[in-house]
């Protein structure tokens, strides 16, 4: 059975700038796509001229049409496309996957993130209209009315550009009655002094929680991104839990920035 993801050809059909950091991409003409429903789920995005993926969440994908809501950094491979007019450009992206699985009984949700997590706490958001939702965003933009109504949402501006103080707001956090699930993406340094807090302060099962590193704080452009893909398909199919599958991507993408 081949590893290797479906890849999909997709044409940029509109490019609306949401933010200072923050444009919105709709493809069209995505023969064969189909999405997992699942609300934090992301997809590899090669732009004309590169090899190299990039992952974004899809916020949303209806009538034929996948919208990505992407970061615009100082300098980056999708960045420095995205900065620019693209629509009728062709680019690749790859199928879907995703990790968003809170358990039955969760009468709540915690999302927590910064820029490049809100496209996946807003599906979230929309998606579990059932639970209440708690979101903690560390943005350098408004994005008032980005989120669902009805969230219970707390704006941080990050402590400076192209930082994140989101661990230790984490560790300074209420956390609500009963039982919940947590969700957070962004820095992954930062995720992984999350996890070692999860674990070893509060306790929480691994099926309660599920911590992603988005991005790695580099100088330039990152070597090369790692795709979560593989490392998600090897790990379900050995049993392994989301935290897990998680801590191996981190893993590889640490020994990625050592040789590269
Ligand atoms: C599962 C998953 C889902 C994701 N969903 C989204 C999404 O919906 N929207 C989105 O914009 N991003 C998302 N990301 C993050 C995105 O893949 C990275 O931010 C990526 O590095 C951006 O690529 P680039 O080519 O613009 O910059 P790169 O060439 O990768 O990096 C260039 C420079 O930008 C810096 N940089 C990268 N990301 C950030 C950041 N967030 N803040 C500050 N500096 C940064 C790097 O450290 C580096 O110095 C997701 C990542 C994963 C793994």
């Amino acid at each position: 059975m081949s590893t290797r993801a479906a890849q999909f050809q997709a044409t940029v059909r509109r490019r609306e700038p949401l933010s200072d950091h923050l444009v919105r991409l709709v493809l069209g003409d995505l023969d064969g796509f189909s999405s997992t429903g699942v609300p934090d789920e992301w997809v590899g995005l090669v732009v004309p001229g590169q090899f190299q993926s990039r992952y974004y969440t899809v916020r949303s994908h209806r009538d034929g049409e996948l919208t990505l809501d992407v970061v615009v950094h100082d300098v980056g491979l999708v960045t420095e496309w995205a900065m620019r007019d693209c629509v009728g450009d062709t680019v690749t992206i790859t199928e879907p996957k995703a990790s968003f699985a809170p358990p039955a009984a969760a009468s709540w949700l915690l999302l927590v993130g910064d820029l490049t997590a809100m496209p996946a706490m807003a599906r979230i958001a929309e998606t579990r209209p059932d639970l209440t939702t708690y979101v903690i965003a560390e943005v350098p933009d408004d994005l008032t009315g980005y989120l669902p109504d009805g969230v219970d949402v707390t704006w941080l501006a990050p402590p400076a550009p192209g930082q994140s103080a989101l661990a230790e707001v984490v560790e300074g956090i209420e956390w609500p009655e009963g039982e919940g699930y947590f969700w957070m993406a962004g820095e992954s340094a930062q995720m992984r002094a999350i996890r070692k807090h999860l674990m070893r302060e509060i306790g929480l099962p691994t099926s309660h929680y599920d911590v992603m590193g988005y991005w790695r704080a580099t100088a330039g452009r990152q070597p090369r991104a790692v795709d979560p893909g593989p490392i998600w398909r090897a790990g379900k199919a050995a049993g392994k839990t989301d935290e897990q599958i998680w801590a191996d991507y981190d893993a590889a993408r640490a020994e990625e920035a050592n040789d590269g």
